[in-house]
């Protein structure tokens, strides 16, 4: 089976989907494997150590497509990239069906099998396929690096002879991957970290990473079955905006990462709040690209608001191109091997990681709840 591995065409996306270290990996998988001319350039990887780990490299794109039986990307393709896709492949992305409508259209036209990272079931099973967590580690880590380059301001505490330096406080609002990664990157950098979840399990992880939780309601976990957060109540909102307050007007960095699954992320910090928070301080937010947590974020832009700097970039896992690849690249080795047999997909839809992430195939909605949530929208 033909491998695609395509540069991307997203604005500012540096990663790419395979790197050279993986290439014999699925050679032994019985694939052989064609990589766009300059694929990797972003992220340093070269077209001669493609070459050098066995990979063709195509300058083409009609000989790149031609014979291709997958092909691998980060982002979804834009209509004119998915059009170059012979018809009956596959195309394992990230793809949000319902948000790119257009797309999944044009995949039933074509009957292109097309497989979601997104919706990889966050099982201990898929826990190697899983990108949601290898690069929401990225860019957890990511987003404390940027707010410590801006915060005019010592991370940890210093004893000098000029005198003592507090350390600063950085409050990290969600506990997922990236907000776990986030506390870590923080600490090691010797910030006093501060974790809001809505989570009962996130309480014993953050206070494994030397942080501390602070507890909304001790009788609420907002945890659904598979582990993510779901809707609180109106009283526990309230319960929670008060204690965000106060924490949020001492805090020097804010860190947000909350997001419920599927809808918009929930807008945690009010403008009032921002207001009061110390002029010079930081707020990141990772939900930007879901609106945001913040009211005053603007996804994409850097703002200065009330005297807070506030980051809605969407791009931090990129902005870590060279290990952000490196572990999209070990995802989609597993999920190829998960997936395949003697080099050909198996399309078992009674395995769970399957049904779970196979979108479209053969002109027909392979997921169920796509389909539901496409029936139900007329
Ligand atoms: P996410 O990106 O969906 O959300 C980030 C965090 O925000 C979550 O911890 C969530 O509880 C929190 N949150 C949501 N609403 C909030 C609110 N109003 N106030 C404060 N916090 C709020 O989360 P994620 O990083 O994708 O992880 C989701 C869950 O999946 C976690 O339980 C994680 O441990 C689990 N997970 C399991 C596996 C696995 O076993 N394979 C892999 C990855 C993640």
């Amino acid at each position: 089976m033909k491998v695609v591995v395509a540069k991307e065409s997203a604005p500012d996306e540096r990663r790419v989907a395979l790197i050279p270290d993986t290439v014999p990996r699925l050679q032994t998988m019985g694939m052989e494997v064609a990589v766009q001319a300059g694929a990797g350039a972003d992220s340093f990887y070269s077209d001669d150590q493609y070459r050098q780990a066995g990979a063709m490299v195509v300058d083409d794109a009609g000989a790149l497509y031609e014979g291709a039986g997958v092909v691998l990307r980060v982002v979804a393709p834009t209509l004119e990239e998915a059009d170059r896709i012979p018809e009956g492949a596959v195309v394992i992305s990230h793809f949000q069906p319902l948000d790119r409508r257009d797309l999944l259209e044009r995949y039933l036209a074509r009957r292109i099998a097309a497989f979601s990272m997104e919706y990889i079931p966050r099982t201990t099973l898929a826990q190697a396929m899983d990108s949601l967590s290898s690069q929401s580690t990225a860019t957890g880590h990511q987003a404390v690096l940027m707010a410590a380059e801006r915060l005019p301001k010592f991370f940890p505490m210093l004893m000098t002879a000029a005198g003592m330096i507090q350390p600063s406080t950085v409050l990290v609002v969600g506990a997922g991957v990236a907000g776990l990664q986030a506390i870590a990157t923080a600490r090691r950098l010797g910030g006093v970290v501060e974790v809001f979840d809505v989570r009962k399990a996130a309480k014993e992880e953050t206070m494994s990473l030397g942080a501390t939780f602070i507890e909304v309601d001790e009788g609420v976990d907002a945890a659904t079955a598979g582990g993510y957060a779901k809707e609180v109540s109106e009283e526990y909102k309230q319960k929670q905006a008060a204690l965000l307050g106060e924490h949020a007007a001492k805090a020097d960095v804010i860190i947000t990462t909350a997001l419920l699954f599927g809808r918009p992320a929930p807008k945690l910090i009010t403008e009032a709040m921002v207001e009061a928070m110390k002029p010079g301080s930081v707020i990141v937010d990772l939900a930007a690209e879901r609106g945001g947590n913040c009211e005053i974020t603007v996804p994409g832009e850097e703002v200065v608001r009330h005297g807070v700097r506030i980051l809605g970039h969407t791009d931090l896992a990129s902005r870590m191109a060279v290990h952000a690849s490196q572990m999209y690249a070990k995802n989609l080795q597993n999920f190829l091997k998960h997936l395949t047999a003697d080099g050909a997909f198996k399309f078992d839809m009674e395995d769970e990681i399957t049904a779970g992430s196979l979108i479209t195939r053969d002109g027909a909605i392979a997921n169920v709840r796509i389909r539901e949530a496409v029936q139900g929208a007329g």
